[in-house]
This record gives C-alpha cells, sequence and structure tokens, in this order.
C-alpha cells in the first residue's frame, strides 16, 4: 500500500482571466504531519498555491488531491467539510473588530452548530493554548499584532483542522512577536498538524530547517529537506 498524502499537486497549472500564469505545471506531495515552508519574492505564487489547497480557487490544469479527496469532485455543499479540515492564517489577520476575543473564536464553533455548552469549553483551552487565556474579553483593537496573529491561530485550530495553512503570518509582526508565533505553529506541527508556511522571511527558514519549496514566477525552482533552497 502507498503512504497516505495529505496534500498532492499534480501538474497544477492556473491562469487568471487577465492572462497572469500564478501556477505554471506546479507538482508536489506532502506527507501527514509533514512542515513545508513555501517561500519566493511577492507574486512568486503562494497565496494562489494555498487558495487552491481550500478551493478558493480552481486550477487551470492539473489535479489537487486533498486527504485523498480529488478537489475536482468536491461540490458547492460539500466545501464546508473541506474547509472544516484546513485551519488558513492571514497575514492581516481577517478578525471581526466589533467582537471580543472569545466571540472571535467562539463563532467560528457556532456556525458549525457546536453546543453552546462545548464552545464554553473549548473556547478557554484554544485561548489558553496561544497565551491569551487572559484576555478573552479584549477586542482585537486593544490587542498586539503578535496577540492578534495568536488569536486567528486560535481561530485556526477551533475545528481540528489536518493542515494548517499559514500565509506570511508574520508579514506584520515585530521580531519578538514573529519568533512566539513560529514557535506556536511549531508545536502545533509537533501535536501532528500539517503545516504550510508561505514566507519570505529566510530568517525563519534557514533556523528551522524543514523542508522548503522555492517558487518563482509560479514555477517550483527547489524542493528540498533540511532548509536548504536554490
Ligand atoms: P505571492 O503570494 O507569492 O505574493 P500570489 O499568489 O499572490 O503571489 O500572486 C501570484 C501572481 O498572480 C501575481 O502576479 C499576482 O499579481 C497574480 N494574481 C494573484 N491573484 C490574482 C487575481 N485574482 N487575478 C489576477 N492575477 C492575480
Amino acid at each position: 500500500m502507498p503512504k497516505k498524502k495529505m496534500v498532492v499537486f499534480k501538474n497544477v497549472d492556473k491562469k487568471y482571466s487577465d492572462g497572469t500564469v500564478a501556477l505554471d505545471d506546479v507538482s508536489f506531495e506532502i506527507s501527514p504531519g509533514e512542515f513545508v515552508f513555501v517561500i519566493g519574492t511577492s507574486g512568486a505564487g503562494k497565496t494562489t498555491l494555498m487558495k487552491h489547497i481550500v478551493k478558493e480557487e480552481v486550477p487551470t490544469k492539473g489535479e489537487i488531491i486533498i486527504d485523498e479527496d480529488k478537489l475536482s469532485e468536491i461540490k458547492r455543499p460539500d466545501l464546508p467539510l473541506l474547509r472544516r479540515k484546513v485551519g488558513f492564517i492571514y497575514q492581516d489577520f481577517k478578525l471581526l473588530d466589533s467582537e471580543n476575543v472569545f466571540e472571535n473564536v467562539s463563532l467560528s464553533l457556532r456556525v458549525i452548530g457546536k453546543p453552546e455548552k462545548e464552545i464554553d469549553t473549548i473556547v478557554p483551552n484554544l485561548l489558553h493554548l496561544v497565551g491569551l487565556g487572559d484576555k478573552s474579553e479584549r477586542f482585537p483593537y486593544n490587542l498586539s499584532g503578535g496577540e492578534k496573529q495568536r488569536l486567528v491561530i486560535a481561530r485556526a485550530l477551533a475545528h481540528e483542522p489536518k493542515i494548517l495553512l499559514a500565509d506570511e503570518p508574520t508579514g506584520n509582526l515585530d521580531n519578538a512577536s514573529t519568533w512566539v508565533v513560529v514557535d506556536l505553529i511549531k508545536k502545533i506541527n509537533e501535536w501532528g498538524t500539517t503545516i504550510i508556511f508561505g514566507t519570505h522571511d529566510n530568517k525563519i527558514v534557514d533556523t528551522l530547517k524543514k523542508r522548503v519549496i522555492h517558487l518563482e514566477k509560479g514555477r517550483i525552482i527547489s524542493d528540498a529537506e533540511g532548509g536548504k533552497y536554490e
């Protein structure tokens, strides 16, 4: 039996309607529990690649398989199931500014019909996990950048995703907060979640020494273990 793969891209092309080629013959496989960096300069295709994993974009050509499901066969009503499997952390947070910390996490559980009693135990645990246990009443505008990003991580973990996509998660953070967030993502990986971490911060990549997929102009120019890249 071949070993199970969590993420498979087979010869994926993405051409946007204005003619921009954002992914060009991209192929790779990621095993369950792997930690993979996707690096490349701005415009290389990192965000486009991640959007394909949650079917926010569909390939022009090629095939994507997530947790053994072909995305081309996933119909619209089943998209929420896919998106529960995949947590997404954005650089610009996408928090609800009118809701407090607790609500920002609990809302994502309420929409999937979790009973309030369960929410009342899950959310404090998640906030504790990311070091925001004592800030559940705060509003996003009263949080530092690092705290906001940790709140985003707590929200992304609420559905216990198999895959965590982090798209430039430290792009807006100072050096100290960057390492707090990186350490947290590392820990989440050690607990078993597959991580795809998009960044153009070589310091992080050089420090963690994980597998690195290097994109340039939508093409993979190297894919190597141990923090190596061209
Ligand atoms: P990165 O995340 O590495 O900065 P992106 O995936 O955002 O790269 O972008 C890859 C290329 O696709 C860029 O040239 C970008 O301008 C283009 N692009 C991204 N989204 C769209 C879109 N919705 N329509 C047209 N072009 C796009």
